[in-house]
């Protein structure tokens, strides 16, 4: 389909290239730091650039803004206290450390369940599990992207370690029903972990509120820079230490602690909660818009997930008898940003998993796009997207050969 799309609109790729409005439409992929986050970070690469843990007056001058950024992304998801708080390096990091960590830290366990709609840092761990002796158990979703809570009652044996529940998903924004969850969980006395990577910023979540015992965020999803992440580790909570080395981070991630970057994170933090509202009002609006405007305009075309357990910026539309790289590949040209649903990044160009699992043909997996915006998306951007996508639509299905007009 790259070479057919090259080939047949060289012209037209060229003509979409002279209109470059620059929409950015995939903040679930990452996000442009807030300009607050970069000025509160800056002065920690020339400044105040000591070590925390050495012991003179000048350390403290990291050392006092390290634990103000811990307190920071406590508050926002509620923790009960700061130390609750590891800082990471990303979602990646965090997602790991807590499957492994629980592991190893009790030996006699063997069995972990998660979910087939898992980002790929919990869901591709099946394999390392597997050498480590541990099974894994893959809850099944419905069309709308839910698990079923008596599968997770069903899967939970006395071999169980941790269930790993997303919060929210990445391609999709389907809201995970993890409060009962958790609960189903803890009534086994198996711990219980979220990757809440896409919901961090994006919607209220609140750990205590929620019981959950493990929570993953990452800071670039959220207008912090890439490189920073954080593992919320409740209170009492037996888990294997990360790297093994210094005492920092409590003992559970050795490693000179990267100052600058926790404190973006803190920083970022404090912003999010100023913007959970933008996000449920605006953002939402915006995306609905979005939404609304591409159904009406393209035929064939569909919205993937729960229609109201989601996350306030994301959408996920599959466009029948086209394929999503294309789209994207015409877009781009057009200067509109966004992802599809096919995991291209890896070479395989396999449809996506979450979609599969949802019960998607693989064709719709293939012609699906995800737009996810943020505080900075604006009218102006969602215009362009509807002014730019439904021609390159109808263009790219009257050369295909499962066109509409083919059929
Ligand atoms: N979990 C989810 C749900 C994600 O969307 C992502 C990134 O897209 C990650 C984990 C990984 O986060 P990071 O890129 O910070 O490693």
């Amino acid at each position: 389909m790259f070479f057919l799309v090259s080939s047949c609109l060289r012209g037209y790729i060229r003509r979409l290239q002279s209109v470059k409005p620059m929409v950015y439409a995939d903040n679930n992929a990452t996000t442009r730091v807030a300009d607050e986050v970069l000025a509160a970070m800056l002065p920690f690469f020339t400044d105040a650039y000591g070590n925390p843990s050495s012991m003179y007056e000048f350390a403290t001058e990291a050392k006092k803004p390290l634990e103000h950024a811990r307190a920071q992304v406590a508050a926002l998801i509620n923790a009960g206290r700061p130390d609750e708080i590891v800082f990471t390096s990303c979602g990646t990091e965090s997602d790991n450390a807590a499957i492994f960590g629980v592991l190893a830290a009790m030996p006699a366990k063997k069995h972990v369940v998660m979910t087939t709609v898992e980002h790929p840092a919990i869901y591709n761990l099946d394999e390392e599990l597997g050498r480590r002796g541990c099974r894994v158990t893959k809850l099944a979703v419905n069309r709308a992207g839910l698990p079923n809570l008596d599968d997770l009652r069903a899967a939970i044996s006395t071999d169980t370690a941790l269930v790993s529940m997303m919060w929210a998903n990445n391609e999709t924004g389907v809201i995970m029903p993890v409060a009962p969850a958790a609960a189903i969980a803890h009534g086994r006395g198996v711990l219980f972990h979220t990757d809440a990577v896409q919901a961090v910023g994006k919607i209220p979540v609140d750990v205590q509120a929620t019981g959950v015992d493990l929570l993953s965020l990452s800071g670039h999803k959220f207008h912090a820079p890439k490189g920073v992440g954080a593992l919320y580790v409740r209170h009492g909570t037996r888990i294997r230490p990360f790297f093994v080395g210094g005492h920092q981070e409590h003992g559970r991630r050795a490693g000179t602690e990267n100052v600058p970057y926790a404190v973006a994170l803190g920083a970022a933090a404090d912003l999010a909660a100023t913007f959970l509202k933008d996000e449920a009002t605006r953002v939402r609006a915006l995306r609905d818009q979005l939404e609304r405007g591409l159904l009406e305009r393209i035929p064939h075309s569909s919205v993937n997930g729960d229609p109201v357990l989601r996350t306030p910026n994301t959408s996920s539309i599959s466009f029948k008898f086209v394929e999503g790289e294309a789209i994207l590949l015409l877009m781009s040209a057009a200067g509109i940003c966004a992802s599809s649903g096919s995991a291209c990044t890896s070479g395989s160009l396999e449809p996506s998993h979450v979609l599969r699992a949802m019960g998607l043909a693989h064709a719709d997996a293939h012609g699906t796009v995800r737009f996810s915006l943020s505080r900075f998306s604006t009218e102006a951007d969602v215009a362009a997207i509807l002014e730019h996508l439904p021609p390159i639509i109808t263009r790219l299905r009257a050369i295909s050969p499962f066109g509409p007009k083919n059929k």
